[in-house]
């Protein structure tokens, strides 16, 4: 895994843009997804972090999310929006954390340190946790990739 790849899933190309150029800035590497390609995205990246955009097109973010988290429970989703969001109107499973945006710099970052200093170290093929910074996973014997 890529300790630095986030996914962003927003059908507005300039907030996109907007928010890959401060991840950028942050030393992360965000790549555009949308919300029709996003499942295909993850599989191919294995990102860190994926932030939804609450209003799409076809989709909710939080739908988008919930869809994400059955697939990869370990996923962390933040929902951004440009509205105030609550977390406590997304019951049944865990956002993360709800940004809204357009985000300041700083508390991007804030969030960033917040979960990608805590996120544990897991195989990218068997999602087992690792404890240490194992060249072939002690589990199931694959390779691991390497980490920025
Ligand atoms: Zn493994």
């Amino acid at each position: 895994m890529s300790t630095k790849d986030v996914l962003i899933v927003n059908d507005s190309k300039l907030e996109s843009i907007i928010l890959k150029d401060l991840l950028m800035k942050l030393g992360m590497n965000g790549i555009i997804s949308s919300e029709y390609s996003i499942l295909t995205d993850l599989k191919k990246t294995d990102p860190v972090m994926v932030v939804v955009n609450y209003i799409m097109e076809d989709i909710t973010g939080d739908q988008l999310i919930e869809e994400i988290k059955r697939r990869y429970p370990q996923m962390v989703c933040i929902l951004a929006s440009s509205s105030d969001l609550l977390k406590n109107q997304f019951k049944g499973f865990s956002i993360e954390e709800i940004m809204k945006i357009p985000i300041e710099q700083n508390k991007l970052k804030g969030i960033i340190e917040k979960y990608i200093s805590n996120k544990k170290n897991i195989c990218c093929h068997c999602k087992k946790e690792i404890q240490e910074d194992f060249y072939i996973c002690p589990y199931c014997g694959e390779k691991l990739k390497e980490r920025a």
